[in-house]
């Protein structure tokens, strides 16, 4: 069988070992040396392409249904659960704790929740209502988990890598929010960065009031594209007087968006992380569908005043 490897960023430095046992088994292998985001973002044109009759897709679980043959092989890693006593203290203050994690470590979710049982926390483990398909686990797009548990705790804890997740779900919640990082060594409240991104949000918005030409991104990653948004957000713009233009890309490269000077905002319709992570590798404000109904409501309420 011919097969289309596929890994995220991280895991690409083990592709080569995977190839060479699929292709022991008797499969042609080839390998996607394209960027990968997420079990959103499925190589099937990719594999199509080449006549792959499947894509082996590791380190994520199944986001979305496809038309096409696709194994998900997830990579589960067993991080240091020692930096948990680090965490006793800075909650001390906190009786209920909701606890998550990411698919990586979601096998170790039940010890990190026994582990706050034996000092006397109660433990709530949130239920994922979007993408995500385990209870506690959080996506950068998808923090249900969380949010389904904020009013019923009193702090909120994720236990995993990085920032990129742990973002979106404090984003989304209200709490406490306590981040252990195992592979940084890292414990810390990062409830701060709230206040951060909404200034960042109402930066965006108030620079994007006199915009007159909107430029819609769509990508065409089969598990981001949402056509359909975009042209509801055109429609909404051109209702407002603006220009508006639906601009589609596989992977947006800032670059070549940056050399559209006509466009005085963008407004992205792909993962919804685009407009939090990556506004700042734009010239022009890159704002979210919320973002743009603001501006759209602001300039509004200003056509309104100097009418009367
Ligand atoms: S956060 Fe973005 S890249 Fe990650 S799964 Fe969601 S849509 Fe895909």
């Amino acid at each position: 069988m011919r097969i289309l490897l596929q890994f995220p960023e991280g895991l690409k430095q083990e592709a080569l070992k995977h190839a060479k046992v699929l292709e022991r088994a008797g499969n042609e292998v080839v390998i996607s040396a394209t960027p990968t985001f997420g079990a959103c973002d499925l190589a099937i044109d990719e594999a199509r392409n080449i006549g792959a009759e499947k894509i082996v897709h590791f380190g994520h679980v199944e986001f979305h249904h496809v038309d096409f043959n696709v194994e998900y092989i997830p990579y589960p890693i067993d991080a240091d659960l020692g930096i948990l006593e680090r965490s006793i203290e800075p909650l001390k203050p906190f009786r209920t704790i909701g606890v998550m994690t990411t698919i990586q470590h979601i096998h170790q979710l039940g010890n990190v929740a026994d582990f706050f049982r034996g000092n006397g926390k109660e433990v709530v483990i949130g239920k994922p209502y979007g993408f995500a398909k385990k209870n506690g686990q959080i996506l950068g797009c998808d923090a249900g988990s969380a949010a389904s548990i904020d009013r019923k705790v009193e702090a909120l804890v994720y236990f995993g890598g990085g920032m990129f997740h742990p973002l979106g779900a404090l984003l989304m919640t209200t709490k406490p929010f306590l981040l252990i990082e195992p592979f940084q060594g890292t414990v810390e409240f990062i409830d701060r960065y709230r206040e951060t991104y909404a200034k960042r949000s109402r930066g965006k918005i108030l620079a994007s009031v006199d915009a007159k030409n909107i430029g819609i991104l769509v990508t065409t990653k089969n598990g981001q594209n949402n056509m359909p948004m975009a042209k509801i957000l055109k429609a909404k713009a051109e209702g407002a007087g603006l220009n508006a233009a639906i601009l589609v890309s596989n992977t947006f490269d800032f670059n070549s968006i940056n050399n559209m000077m006509e466009f005085d905002a963008f407004v992205n319709t792909a993962c919804p992380r685009i407009s939090i992570d990556d506004a700042d590798r734009l010239r022009k404000p890159l704002l979210s569908a919320n973002e743009l109904n603001e501006v759209l409501r602001i300039k509004g309420e200003l056509a309104a005043k100097q009418r009367a």
